[in-house]
Order: structure tokens, then sequence, then C-alpha cells
């Protein structure tokens, strides 16, 4: 499942945006001075094969994907440049529910370490697919995309979100 998530973002091919949203208006016939090392001719290419898009310096020899190139650009781990490709090329995530199986009391700030604390755990467990499924639960609950009203807690025990 896990690699689901990065193959649906592989298959948009779309490696132009996520350039041209770091450093817009760079690139050139899909060329551009590379953003990796010091570069003064365009040494920086993209090539689309097979299933997906790659970018490749031929000065540097820095090359990859999409999720490659937030991850390097940005610093940081792979499950958050994965999160950030779905950010920056509008993709909705459809993430399963999570059961969260905690008291009544939960507010905002338990609800983020307890994301946290399960994400942590399913990394060390090699769990990829959770790990990168609680992240963007937590990333969720943080960005404020919606406001919460707690402690309403639905049947099955699951945190319930209210717009507003
Ligand atoms: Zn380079």
């Amino acid at each position: 499942m896990f690699k689901t998530y990065i193959q649906e973002i592989n298959n948009i091919r779309d490696l132009e945006s996520v350039i041209n949203y770091y450093y817009p208006n760079q690139l050139k016939r899909n060329k551009m001075s590379c953003p990796f090392h010091k570069d003064k001719t365009p040494s920086f290419s993209i090539v689309h094969k097979g299933n997906g898009a790659f970018y490749k310096c031929f000065s540097c020899s820095e090359g990859g994907d999409i999720i490659k190139f937030i991850q390097k650009t940005e610093n940081i781990p792979f499950i958050q440049a994965l999160q950030k490709a779905y950010e920056i090329l509008n993709k909705p995530l459809n993430l399963p529910n999570i059961k969260t199986n905690t008291s009544k009391s939960l507010n905002k700030e338990n609800l983020i370490n307890f994301y946290n604390n399960k994400y942590e755990k399913s990394l060390q467990e090699g769990d990829l697919d959770k790990a990168f499924e609680l992240s963007c639960k937590s990333d969720e609950v943080t960005n404020k995309k919606y406001n919460i009203i707690y402690p309403f807690v639905n049947k099955k025990g699951e945190p319930m979100k209210m717009k507003y």
C-alpha cells in the first residue's frame, strides 16, 4: 500500500510542476541550472521514461524522481517528502480511518501526540504504510485545515471533526 502512494505520485509524471514550485520559471526545454551545485551551464535536465519522470545533473550526477527531488530540496525524510508531493501536485490523499481508542478528553495537542507516537512506533516496526498514514494524519491536525472540537468521539471511538 505504501508503494501505491509512491506509485500514484510517480504516475502523475509531473516533475515540472514540482520544480516550478521551488524554482519558478527556471526550466527551459526541460533543462535548467542545477539547484544542487553551483552550475554555470544548465546541466540539470528532466526525462520522462518508463513509469515516471526523473531528473539528472550531468555535472554533479545528482538524480532521482519527484519524491527524491523534494526530499533533497527540503532536506526532509522520505515520508514527509511523499506527503509534500501530494500537496504540491494537488492530489487528494485518501487515507483509511485510524482508530484512536482514547478517552473522551481528547484535545488537539493530545491527538497530534497520539498520531506522532504511533508514527514513531510504526517506523520502528518498519510498517511504512502505517507510518505514512499517521504522519499525514498528524499534519492534517497540525495544519488546522479544520477546527476540531473535542471531546466528541463517534461510536467507533474516533475523534469527530467539525468544520465551521
Ligand atoms: Zn548538479
